[in-house]
Parts: structure tokens; C-alpha cells; sequence
């Protein structure tokens, strides 16, 4: 992706993993949410799907966390109930433009009118925040291989689908 910016903002096409959790699906909110989420930005959605979780699926999608003490609660929230994950395609600055949508981390310190502060939570040490949304360009590359193989998108987003699991067989290579 040579020619894409991390935050995306210009024109090049820009991807996002998005995940709405178990407390998005029990609130019955996920279209909602996505909604929200394809008007105000105006990407679409581009693959889709509803899937229950795994621990090593998680472990790899949050290596930046599964070592925090919270870790083993996000795991339990996040298999409670099967999820809804999808790949959102857009221009100009989507990425950012979803997260801002999305709202802080912790729901306690997410602006009003956002969708983490209108249904998250954060109880004791534990946040339960609705959605997850990849932060940049590189999170979007490294997050949806995790999630979806590429005979499942690549009829869709030929060019992504090139790009993405391409370069995945080629680091996974590099490092054996
Ligand atoms: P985000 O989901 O906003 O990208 P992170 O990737 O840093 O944030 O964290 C992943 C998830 O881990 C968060 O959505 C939240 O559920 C949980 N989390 C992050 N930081 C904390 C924390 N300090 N205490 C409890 N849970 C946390």
C-alpha cells in the first residue's frame, strides 16, 4: 500500500475492521451502528459476517493488550455472544472519521452524541465499549486477515484482497 497514508486523507480507498461486540448485539444496536457509521462517512460495507470468537482469535487481534490484567474479562465479553464483523471501504479520512464516531476508549470519556458513550460502559476496571474500529491503515491490514480469508472478500476487493493476503504470506515466509 505504497501510496495509501496511515490516517488516510486523501483520496486512495481506505479500509476499516470493525467489530460490534457482544454489547452492541444484546443491545440490538449493530445496524444501527452501522448506519450511523455508513451515512456520516459515506463508506460501505464490503464483507460481512457473524461469528463467535476464540480466545487464540483474540490473542492475536489484541497482542497489544493480552498480557494486561483486563485481558481475561475483554475475552469473556467478546466470546459472550457471537459478533458482527465487517470490512467498511471509504475515502477520505474514514478510518479517523469512524473511531471519532465510535468515541473514546473508556465510554466515560467519550463525547457525547457518540456511539461508546450513548451504550458503553465501564464498570470498575472493565470497559465494554460496543464496537471496535481498526485505528490507521496498517491495524486494517494487520486486523483483517484475522478475521476473513481471502476467498471470502477477494471476488469483492480484488485489489485489497491482493494487497492484504499477499503481503501476509510474504511476512509469514520472511519470519520462517
Ligand atoms: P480501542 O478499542 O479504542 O482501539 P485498545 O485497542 O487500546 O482500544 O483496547 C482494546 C480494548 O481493550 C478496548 O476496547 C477496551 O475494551 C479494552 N481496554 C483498553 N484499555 C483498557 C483499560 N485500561 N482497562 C480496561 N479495559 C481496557
Amino acid at each position: 500500500m505504497q501510496n495509501e497514508k496511515p490516517r488516510g486523507n486523501g483520496t486512495s480507498k481506505e479500509h476499516s475492521l470493525i467489530i460490534l461486540k457482544s454489547d452492541a448485539v444484546e443491545q440490538e444496536i449493530c445496524l444501527e451502528v452501522l448506519r450511523r457509521i455508513v451515512e456520516e462517512t459515506s463508506c460501505r460495507i464490503v464483507a460481512m459476517k457473524i461469528a463467535r470468537l476464540t480466545s487464540p482469535i483474540l490473542r492475536e487481534h489484541y497482542a497489544h493488550i493480552a498480557d494486561k490484567p483486563f485481558f481475561p474479562e475483554i475475552e469473556k465479553y467478546m466470546m459472550k455472544t457471537e459478533v458482527w464483523i465487517a470490512i467498511l471501504e471509504g475515502r477520505n479520512g474514514c478510518i479517523e472519521k469512524i473511531r471519532n464516531i465510535l468515541g473514546a476508549t473508556n465510554p466515560n470519556d467519550a463525547a457525547d452524541g457518540t456511539i461508546r458513550a450513548e451504550y458503553g460502559k465501564a464498570e470498575g476496571k472493565n470497559i465494554f465499549n460496543v464496537a471496535h474500529a481498526s485505528d490507521s491503515t496498517e491495524a486494517a491490514r494487520r486486523e483483517i486477515p484475522i478475521f476473513f480469508r481471502e476467498d471470502e472478500v477477494s471476488s469483492l476487493m480484488p485489489d485489497l484482497a491482493r494487497r492484504i493476503w499477499t503481503d501476509a504470506t510474504e511476512m509469514q515466509t520472511q519470519n520462517s
